[in-house]
Order: C-alpha cells, then structure tokens, then sequence
C-alpha cells in the first residue's frame, strides 16, 4: 500500500453516497451487470442490490461469480443478494429509500421530474421483460427515460447511466459530494477493507475488529 493508493481510497470513499444505489432483478447478461457495477462505482454508489436470474445460475460478472471480488468495479462496490424484487422493494423501503422503478406505466414520469437528493434506489429490469408488475407497484414510483425512436427501450447498463448522472447531476448541485456521507467509522472500516481486502476477511472470519491505520495506510501495530 503506497500512500497515493491510500489517499486516492479514501478521496474515492469521502464521496461515496450510501443513499444512492440501484436494484437489478434479474438482469442475467454478465456484461451489463459489470457495466451498471462500473457505472455505480464512477457516479459513487456505495452498494448495489440484485435478484440473480431465475436460471439457478449465479449473478456473474464476465467470468467472475457473484462472490468474485478481483479485478473489476464490483472490488469498489458491493453487491448484495435478494431472493425476490418483492422482497428487496419492501426491505429498502424499510431503510427509507425511495424505489424508483424503471417502467412504463399510468404513473410513470420522466426521469428527470425525480428527486435523487432523497434516498433513492433505481429498480431495472431483466433485459427480456423488463421490471415485474408487482415490483413496479410497489414502488414509490415510476420513472422512464423518454424515447422517441423506432426501438422501444434502451440496453439496461444504458439506461441505468442516463438515470445515474442525472442522480449525480442532482447531487452534486445540493454539494452531496462536498462532505463525506459515510460515518467516520463505517470510513475507517472500508478503508481497510479496500485496502487489505485478503486481511479483512480473515478479521471478519475471526470477527474481530480491524486494526488501525496511520495516515500513509500502514497498518499501526
Ligand atoms: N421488453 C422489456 C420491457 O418491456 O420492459 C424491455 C426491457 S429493457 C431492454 C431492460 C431494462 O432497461 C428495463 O427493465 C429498464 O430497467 C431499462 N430501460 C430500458 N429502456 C428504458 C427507458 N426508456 N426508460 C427507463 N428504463 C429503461
């Protein structure tokens, strides 16, 4: 660990914004997976949520299982599991976000008429047919991107960027980045865990807390 790496951690954690994420149900291809993970990370997402597809196979991201964690953006972001969208709604709502799914309906408006200020989970649908009825009624409400092409919807990672900049447009101009939105524990704690991803698990399996770092991220003895 240099100390440019460290300090380049923890600048890219101070502007994490743990009110922001997105649910994926049942998004099945690897590569748009990686592609919203990438996105997520670049507009700062701390955890991303996901339903796997209903094939029993694994979340994959381009070769990786879910559980992976080298060498992609989903190192920088979190996902976690969900049995069922249903479920997910219901328990993110219970965390105070609003769920904002993606999806034509009587009530759906444009995108841009959303607050992302609030805390706010962007629902996207499977890439064949899209958000469930039932996830998208019990969401707080429905956002589309307005299209007026030939074709009727856009790639999935697409769309969840048109949603996520606007989110992060928002953001930025109530200066959400300015100031870290992590506790300065739960800071500490991915700092080392970014850090020294192979030594923070072994203290997660002992579940014993991590140790502290000076402020070069050297371990302090
Ligand atoms: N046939 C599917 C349907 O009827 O919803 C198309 C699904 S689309 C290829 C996959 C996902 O991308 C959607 O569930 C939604 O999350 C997102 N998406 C695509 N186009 C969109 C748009 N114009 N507005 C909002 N979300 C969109």
């Amino acid at each position: 660990m240099t100390p440019e790496r460290y300090a380049k951690i923890l600048r890219v954690l101070s502007r994490r914004q743990p009110t922001l994420t997105v649910l994926m149900d049942q998004v099945n291809k690897p590569h748009n997976l990686s592609a919203i993970i990438r996105t997520c990370d670049a507009v700062g997402v701390l955890e991303a949520h996901a339903v796997p597809p209903d094939d029993g196979r694994p979340l994959d991201f381009e070769g990786h299982t879910f559980e992976a964690t080298s060498g992609s953006a989903h190192k920088w972001v979190r996902v976690r599991r969900h049995a069922s969208a249903a479920q997910a709604v219901s328990d993110l709502q219970g965390q105070g976000f609003q769920v904002l799914a993606t999806h034509l309906s009587q009530r759906s408006v444009d995108y841009r008429e959303a607050d992302y200020t609030r805390p706010t989970c962007v629902l996207l649908g499977a890439e064949k047919w899209g958000v469930g009825d039932a996830a998208a009624s019990a969401a707080d409400g429905n956002i589309i991107i307005p299209m007026f092409g030939m074709v009727q919807s856009l790639n999935v990672s697409v769309a969840a960027a048109t949603i996520l900049f606007e989110a992060q447009r928002q953001r930025l101009a109530a200066r959400m980045y300015d100031a870290p939105q992590l506790s300065p524990a739960e800071l500490r704690d991915r700092a080392f865990e970014w850090s020294y991803p192979d030594m923070s698990a072994e203290y997660r399996e002992r579940d014993e807390p991590y140790p502290t770092l000076d402020d070069a991220g050297q371990i302090i003895l």
